[in-house]
């Protein structure tokens, strides 16, 4: 899984795991003690020492975050000639972002089957399993962004005072309901602390660079598909879900063009490089899952469902 992620990488003209990474890294679960197996990704900030850590399994999720990881260890080698001090991600979401931006081109029923992980007989160019797939995306990544946006939210809130202590508990689920429109599937009290659950809480983890993430990196693939020869807005033929930048140099170069600044200018300059124009903007995903929102407003529709809570 790791030489596949470091293949696809290196497919795209950026720089391939270095030995030490090889060497060093801890990829399984170890049976003779315990590990903290949440995956993290390590620069050992001397040029040269990079590491990931994940118990990985054998699973498509896996993968994914494999190449999660790896896209940590990327950037860090692509600035590691920085100044010590630029040595960073543009803004933290920008480092969250970068293998989950290969990952969106891995994943497609069409790389799948390219690299012999799904079944050559399955058909991938029709309209139902363009829908399928859409909709499982959308239940990674939409589903996703309510959640990444209260963790933090749920923080600032109990930091700044707006919530009281005696109400840590009851605020974490106001704030599922409202932003998620979940419930617990039983009842809970104060005697409880279901934030806690959640690693990056205890972990001290800053969480809104996964809500950053999930809105750039579909910036940055929609950008880098364009580049690669594989997306074309006007060519319906050519939808941005079925793009893959597997072996585009120009793509990957465009990528490195960005990445390799660090931290050393403000993050729209690098994100003017990676995409061409300033913002984080939430077009790009709206224009990923144009079909399957076509295919919902239709299907409320007909069905008579009204989408929301109160
Ligand atoms: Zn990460």
């Amino acid at each position: 899984m790791f030489q596949v992620s470091d293949e696809f990488f290196t497919s795209l003209g950026l720089i391939p795991m270095p030995d030490e990474f090889w060497k060093e890294s801890l990829i399984e679960k170890p049976d003779n003690r315990q590990v903290v197996c949440h995956a993290s990704a390590w620069d050992f900030c001397n040029g040269k020492d990079f590491r990931i850590k994940q118990c990985t399994r054998v699973t498509a999720t896996d993968l994914v975050i494999v190449h999660h990881e790896m896209g940590h260890i990327q950037y860090d080698l692509l600035y590691k000639d920085q100044p010590y001090f630029y040595r960073e991600g543009a803004n933290p979401g920008f480092h969250e972002a970068v293998g989950d931006t290969l990952a969106l081109s891995v994943i497609t029923p069409k790389h799948l089957k390219e690299i012999g992980l799904l079944d050559e007989s399955i058909p991938i160019d029709d309209y139902e399993t363009s829908i399928n797939f859409l909709f499982s995306m959308a239940l990674n990544k939409i589903a996703f962004l309510p959640f990444s946006y209260l963790i933090d939210k749920y923080r600032w809130d109990i930091y700044d005072g707006t919530v009281d202590e005696s109400q840590y508990n009851t605020h974490w689920w106001r704030l599922r309901k409202e932003y998620q429109g979940i419930k617990p599937p039983n009842a809970r009290s104060e005697a409880n602390f279901d934030a806690g659950a959640k690693y990056h809480v205890p972990a001290n983890v800053e969480y809104l660079r996964y809500f950053v993430s999930t809105i750039i990196q579909f910036q940055f693939h929609r950008s880098l598909c364009i580049e690669a020869g594989q997306y074309d807005p006007l060519d319906p033929k050519k939808p941005l879900h079925n793009c893959d930048i597997y072996r585009s140099k120009a793509a990957g170069s465009k990528l490195a063009a960005g990445l390799s600044m660090g931290s050393s200018k403000p993050w729209p300059e690098v994100m003017r490089v990676i995409t061409g124009q300033e913002k984080m903007d939430a077009y790009a995903i709206r224009e990923y899952f144009k079909p399957l929102e076509k295919w919902l407003t239709a299907t409320n529709e007909e069905m008579g469902e009204i989408p929301g809570w109160k």
